[in-house]
């Protein structure tokens, strides 16, 4: 689903991601660690189109993000078939970026009325769904201030969810909240990777990474040092940079 090779990303003279290469199959679940810094959104913001990689290669669903190739050469896509990509792509980010001025069930029927001209009866019986799926039937007329930050991220997970994507993105989802809304939002992120979705998460929950994850990959300045299943690199890294990293964290 998720195949990087190679992929760097500079900003100006600032060498940020330093050649990623990792595959995501369906239906897996990957976790990405690394200090602040070590390019971890970035790389997300690569896949979702909001940067562009300046060399290597990243495909989605075996297309290649953000180009076509021809001869051998890179051209930049169109911008309306990049958009196209985008669409099957579903992220959510640490500070929720809700509107705040719709309510739940508004910021989730948003995009799909919007940008696949869904009809409102439609949108808004599959965003009721969604909100309950997330637990969030009841508050289905609420508005961002009245909820707490567990529940306005699950809106932002309903909300993602809404446009069907085949490969969720989540960064940081829980870092902004308070430790006692932590797991609400983790158990809605375990039941979505149950029922099959593909899914990179950065995260430094390493309870959630050590069960739901299949990969788990430590990044750090730009490089991925160290990939395996949580369960082994947890257990026994290899790197010094590894080892020290998961102590502070622990
Ligand atoms: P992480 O998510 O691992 O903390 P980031 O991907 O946010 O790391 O950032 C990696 C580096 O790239 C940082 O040094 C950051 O300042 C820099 N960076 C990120 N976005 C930009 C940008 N748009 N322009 C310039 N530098 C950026
Ligand atoms: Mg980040």
């Amino acid at each position: 689903m998720v195949r990087a090779d190679r992929v760097h990303k500079n900003f100006g003279a600032l060498r940020v991601l330093n050649g990623i290469s990792l595959e995501v199959r369906h239906g897996e679940v990957l976790c990405l660690i690394g200090p602040s810094g070590s390019g971890k959104s970035t790389f997300l913001r690569c896949i979702n189109h909001l940067e562009q990689v300046s060399a290597g290669r990243l495909y989605v669903a075996g297309e290649l993000v953000g180009y076509r190739e021809k001869a051998g050469r890179l051209y930049e896509l169109h911008p309306r078939d990049a958009a196209r990509q985008r669409r099957e792509i579903g992220m959510v980010f640490q500070h929720f970026n809700l509107f705040p001025h719709r309510t739940a069930l508004g910021n989730v029927i948003e995009a799909p009325m919007q940008v696949k001209k869904v009809r409102k009866a439609a949108a808004t019986a599959r965003a009721k769904e969604l909100l309950d799926r997330v637990g969030l039937a009841d508050k289905v007329n609420a508005y961002p201030a009245q909820l707490s930050g567990g529940q306005q991220q699950r809106v932002a997970i309903a909300r993602a969810l809404a446009m069907d994507p085949k490969l969720m993105l989540f960064d940081e989802p829980t870092s902004a909240l308070d430790p006692e809304l932590v797991g609400e939002v983790l158990t809605v992120m375990r039941e979505l990777a149950d029922s099959g979705m593909t899914m990179v998460v950065v995260t430094h929950e390493m309870g959630f990474a050590r069960e739901v994850a299949d990969q788990l990959v430590f990044m750090d300045q730009g490089v991925v040092v160290e990939a395996g299943p949580p369960a082994e690199l947890l257990a026994a890294p290899r790197h010094d940079r590894t080892k020290e990293f998961l102590s502070r964290l622990l």
